[in-house]
């Protein structure tokens, strides 16, 4: 789904998919080097994070293994608590292997910030994160991540595996939507 096929949803484009692309390959040549010597595994977040993750893997020079959880963060409306509760655990064993989490972004980083710690207790070789998307604006923990696609302002935003209310994650760019659709 293009941004022109919902346009009357939409307030603006934020990043085309062209933009998303270019940044992506960008993170994921300096992800190659950093790994050279590493088995890295990535480690996504479901469900936003699967565009991210399909379109970073895949211009990784080297085959790499992806495992992913699926988490709910409890709170009040739309507001992340940092109370979460794992609702899909990995397949995987990560004790002693260097893991790289792939997220769509990071709002309050309250999510994230629970999520590291609950990887990190697991004793993994290495932990980082890569974001696509960050926003320092709303940042209620700093979290320390070693690869952002963009630094964005503090509204929200859909598209390209990003949701509102399960709607908008196909389209291919993205952008903030339109007051009317929230009402
Ligand atoms: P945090 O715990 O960092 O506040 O929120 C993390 C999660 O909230 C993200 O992984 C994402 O699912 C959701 N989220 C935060 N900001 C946005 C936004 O601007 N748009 C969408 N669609 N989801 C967001
Ligand atoms: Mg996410
Ligand atoms: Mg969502």
């Amino acid at each position: 789904m293009d941004a022109s096929d919902i346009s009357g949803d939409l307030d603006h484009v934020l990043y085309t998919e062209q933009q998303i692309h270019d940044r992506l390959d960008a993170l994921a040549a300096q992800i190659a080097v950093d790994y050279e010597d590493k088995d890295v595994l990535l480690v996504g977040v479901l469900k936003g994070a699967i565009m991210v993750m399909a379109d970073l893997m895949r211009a990784l020079p080297s085959s790499v293994p992806m495992d992913w959880m699926a988490v709910s963060s409890y709170g009040s409306g739309t507001k992340s608590s940092g109370v979460v509760r794992i609702l899909k655990d990995l397949d995987t064993d990560i004790h002693d292997r260097h893991v790289l989490i792939v997220e769509d972004i990071i709002d309050s980083g309250l999510t994230l910030n629970w999520i590291r710690s609950n990887l990190l207790s697991r004793g993994p070789a290495s932990l980082e994160i890569c974001t696509l998307l960050r926003k320092p604006d709303a940042a209620k923990v700093a979290i320390e991540c070693k690869y952002v696609g963009f630094d964005i302002p503090n509204e929200f935003v859909v598209g390209y595996g990003l949701d509102y209310d399960e709607r908008y994650r196909n389209l291919r760019d993205i952008g903030t939507l339109a007051p009317h659709v929230y009402s």
